[in-house]
């Protein structure tokens, strides 16, 4: 299943993606079905299947992808907030197998989500 994982390939760049920011740890690229003005899915490098999977052993990992995505917004100019998203499983509404935030806006966000 990872190996199939198609955020993997994007990381390995064998598939490509429109990247708004990478680093060591992390990528950044326009989702290509975007539910919001701005729509960027923010991904570790390292596989980790779902939120679920996250460890103790991730704690620096995650902190570092909280800090791109606060830089990301700012650089994406959603001053005025955001909506920063984890699927979980399927009925958490993940597709995708491997940890990824979804970061949005650009528009007024509604509460509770589908
Ligand atoms: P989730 O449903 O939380 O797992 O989110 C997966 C997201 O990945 C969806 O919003 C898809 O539109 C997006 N997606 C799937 N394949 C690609 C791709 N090749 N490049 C960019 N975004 C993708």
């Amino acid at each position: 299943m990872l190996a199939d994982n198609i955020f993997l390939k994007i990381v390995q760049k064998q598939i490509p993606a429109r990247i708004v920011y990478e680093d060591e740890h992390c990528m950044a690229f326009h989702d290509v079905n975007p539910q919001a003005p701005i729509h960027v899915l923010l991904i570790p490098r390292k596989v980790i299947p779902t939120h679920a999977d996250v460890t103790e052993a991730d704690r620096d990992l995650m902190g570092h992808l909280h800090v791109v995505a606060v830089r990301l917004a700012e650089t994406l100019g959603l001053g005025d907030g955001y909506r920063l998203v984890v699927n979980c499983k399927d009925r958490g509404g993940q597709t995708v197998p491997h940890l990824h935030f979804h970061l949005m806006g650009g528009r007024d966000m509604g509460w509770p989500p589908g």
